[in-house]
């Protein structure tokens, strides 16, 4: 039987920890690094050894897998001094997994190709939720080769799409979060207009639950936001760093994205008010101040 390339896993936070468990789980050796220590733990427990850098991790691993927040970080972690391209040899296979700007993204495979690393961006869409059950969706940039390699790992975690050159996977990932932060503000005004009418919430969740306006985002998240349950899932910082990475997208574009401008402006009064480590749904506090209510059920 083929031996099952070492995995070098790096960042092991909401997403990262449960990622690299099922890939630990499936017989991959594995090598974990993050940058607080105690993180890298639960997945020794499970067998992983842990690393002592970025650099290290690369020495001892055929694949290199990153899941950190944000593009300084992924910079860092691939360039940065005791960084991943001072440990790799030519051949092997790189794998950026974090949500950033499709421009860095390019900047590093460039100089992993100039190190003989193929490299691809992919970034997931799911949440904690996708990433525990293994139902991500993987968008991946990159060359089609180094893809289909990739392609029985990120099986592993859910189903990848590959979806142009470097950098496309990430751009995907940026459409994404468009319609993830649309979704929310949308669920937050029907709320609030239902609660300052004197509807239940639940029953506002329950109803459009039911018809052409069901959603993931209501599903998921609804049932929570009326109990003003908003823990993360996905901190709205780092949606606010998406919707950065858009703006910065579609201005190299030339492109005019007025309702994405909005919900920039709605995630900043997020961070402004303090609440950038709850959940993006907590976007409906920032609505509700805007009306003087608070959505809770009656329930
Ligand atoms: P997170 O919980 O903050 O985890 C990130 C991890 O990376 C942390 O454990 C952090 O270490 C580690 N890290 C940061 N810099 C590092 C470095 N230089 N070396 C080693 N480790 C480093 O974030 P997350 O929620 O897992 O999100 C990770 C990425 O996935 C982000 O780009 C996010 O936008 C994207 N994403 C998240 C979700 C979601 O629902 N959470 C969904 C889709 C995509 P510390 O422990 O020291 O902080």
């Amino acid at each position: 039987m083929e031996q099952k390339p070492t995995i070098g896993f790096i960042g092991l936070g909401i997403m990262g920890a449960p990622m690299a468990a099922h890939l630990l789980r499936a017989g991959h050796d594995m090598l974990v690094y993050n940058r607080t220590p105690s993180k890298m733990e639960p997945l020794i427990a499970l067998g992983a050894k842990a690393g002592k850098s970025c650099r290290d991790v690369a020495e001892r691993s055929d694949v290199v897998i990153s899941m950190v927040p944000d593009s300084p970080d992924v910079e860092k972690v691939y360039l940065g001094e005791k960084g991943v391209l001072e440990g790799v040899k030519p051949g092997m296979l790189l794998i950026d997994m974090s949500t950033i700007s499709p421009v860095t993204a390019v900047i590093v495979s460039e100089a992993a190709a100039k190190k003989g690393c193929q490299m691809l961006d992919a970034p997931v869409s799911g949440g904690d939720v996708g990433a525990k059950k293994a139902t991500l969706s993987i968008m991946v940039g990159g060359d089609p080769e180094a893809y289909e390699q990739a392609r029985p790992i990120f099986e592993l975690m859910g189903t990848p799409t590959l979806c142009g050159p470097s950098g496309a996977g990430q751009t995907v990932k940026a459409c994404n979060q468009i319609q993830v932060a649309l979704n929310f503000i949308g669920m937050a005004e029907a709320l609030v207009l239902g609660a300052k009418a004197g509807v239940d919430p639940a029953i506002v969740v329950k109803v459009l639950s039911g018809g052409y306006a069901q959603s993931r985002v209501m599903d998921v998240r609804g049932p929570r936001v009326i109990k003003g349950d908003y823990e993360p899932g996905f901190r709205s910082r780092f949606h606010y760093k998406d919707l950065n990475i858009i703006r910065e997208t579609a201005r190299a574009f030339g492109c005019s994205l007025p309702a994405s401008a909005l919900a920039h402006e709605l995630f900043s009064a997020m961070q402004a008010n303090g609440w950038g480590d709850l959940d993006h749904s907590a976007v409906i506090k920032v609505v509700e101040s805007l009306s003087n209510v608070e959505v809770r059920t009656g329930e």
